[in-house]
């Protein structure tokens, strides 16, 4: 029940029970696919739920259409895994900006080029349909999940509403990757909210970009951002005296599109109509932070260079040439929830280890773990967050994950900070 309203009707009636699955997962993001992906992988059947038309989430609906660079900035890669298979299934069929020295994977020697690429969004989204479809993993388009039904702490299922009406599935295992943490905080599992700086980036073209395009012979020259609000992740633009947007309920999130879509407008006016267009709306809130998990472990921003145990990846900082993490398991679990999980960007992180948690690569990777450990649980009959972490780590280094950095990629001076180019719009 919304805890803000006073008034409110009881609600009776019957939920058909239309599916049991392994594992059921919550929300078709890039972390999303990969959870699904990875449990189908291990054997399990795997139901995969998205209230929208598109895979994807933010990276293709959401049209944020860059993996950010997965190296240290001196050559060496340091995010593998899904991350790396899914960033090459995002330009099998459209464009990259993959620098020269990437193109082939890890150059030889140093170089200060980053392993990036922009993608196209709708292409990469047809990429993930097929390859959900193809893996075997079960897909509901259209349709969302609106409650967990909870037993002490374990989750039996959920209730989705959709196009046939009110639906109830079984699972095993539910992996939470709403970005939002919808499942958890429903299911009572303790959640911190953030706040969001005002930005609404939406694609467009021009009659200057397009021969810019042609004459490069690159398509992707076409397309630049345009704005309404445009407020960088550091909330450089972010409009003096207007709050930050939690984006938590339906009216905050309203109003966020709503003021940006007529800001946008308002810059359109100003502009000559037929020499420009606008090739895309975002089709979803472009919040970086909503709720995330507060699980039995908070990476911080401080712990660059350590090392946990129960690493499930090594992290590169996007912005950051040299700056490493690694990735515990505990951030994705809440010990006393024995079947919930979550991966991508709600995952419990705070400050600047959020940020560098939160983007498409380590969503992947994230994802990635969330499925094998879902897998365990049901094969071992334990709780999410009472696996064999060992294991998990070998399956995970099997499927060619980086589990640890190596300590001689700490540069000599651990604190230097030095900002590799980028936009701030990551
Ligand atoms: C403005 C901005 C700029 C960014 N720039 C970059 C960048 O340049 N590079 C980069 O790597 N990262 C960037 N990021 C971060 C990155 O895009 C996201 O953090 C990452 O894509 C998150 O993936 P996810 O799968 O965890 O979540 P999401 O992409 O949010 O996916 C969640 C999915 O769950 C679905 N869903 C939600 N609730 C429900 C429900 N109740 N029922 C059913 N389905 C549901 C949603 O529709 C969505 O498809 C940026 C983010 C923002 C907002």
């Amino acid at each position: 029940m919304n805890e803000l309203c006073e008034n409110y009707i009881e609600e009776y009636g019957k939920v058909p029970l239309k599916g049991e699955y392994d594992v059921i997962v919550a929300g078709a993001g890039v972390a999303g696919v990969a959870a699904a992906l990875s449990a189908k992988r291990m054997g399990k059947t795997v139901l995969l739920i998205e209230k929208s038309l598109t895979l994807g989430g933010l990276a293709t609906l959401g049209l944020i259409n860059l993996f950010v660079p997965m190296c240290n900035g001196r050559g060496k890669q340091i995010i593998y895994g899904m991350a790396e298979e899914l960033l090459r299934e995002s330009i099998k069929y459209g464009y990259d900006t993959i620098p020269a020295d990437w193109l082939d994977g890890e150059p030889q020697g140093e170089t200060k080029s980053r392993y990036l690429t922009r993608f196209s969004a709708n292409i990469f989204a047809l990429v993930l349909t097929e390859m959900i479809t193809d893996s075997g993993v079960d897909l509901l388009l259209d349709t969302v999940i609106s409650k967990p039904v909870m037993e002490n702490g374990h989750c039996k299922g959920l209730i989705v509403e959709n196009k046939t009406g009110r639906e109830y599935f079984e699972g095993k295992i539910i992996i939470d990757t709403t970005g939002d943490s919808d499942i958890l905080y429903r299911a009572g599992v303790p959640t911190y909210q953030g706040g969001n700086y005002f930005s609404y980036y939406a694609l467009g073209t021009n009659l200057e970009s397009m021969e810019k395009a042609c004459k490069s012979g690159k398509i992707n020259n076409a397309f630049y951002y345009v704005c309404g609000g445009n407020a960088s992740l550091y909330g450089t633009n972010h409009p003096k005296g207007m709050p930050l947007f939690p984006g938590t309920t339906a009216e905050n999130v309203t109003e966020y599109i709503v003021k940006n879509q007529k800001v946008l407008l308002e810059k359109l006016k100003k502009q000559d109509r037929q020499t420009r267009e606008i090739v895309t709306l975002p089709g979803m809130a472009q919040f970086r932070t909503t709720r995330r998990l507060i699980g039995d472990y908070e990476l911080k921003g401080e712990e660059r260079f350590v090392h946990f145990e129960d690493s499930i990846s090594a992290l590169c900082d996007f912005e950051n040439r040299d700056w490493l993490y690694e990735l515990p398991y505990r951030c994705l679990v809440k010990t006393g929830f024995d079947n919930l999980i979550t991966a991508g960007r709600s995952i419990s992180a705070s400050g600047w280890a959020w940020e560098v948690t939160r983007v498409i690569p380590p969503a992947i990777v994230s994802g990635q773990a969330a499925g094998i450990a879902a897998a365990m649980a049901i094969d071992t009959g334990k709780p999410i967050y009472g696996i064999d972490v060992k294991e998990l780590q070998a399956t995970l280094e099997k499927q060619n994950v980086m589990i640890h950095f190596d300590d001689s990629l700490i540069p000599d001076d651990p604190d230097l900070k030095v900002l590799m180019p980028g936009d701030g719009h990551f």
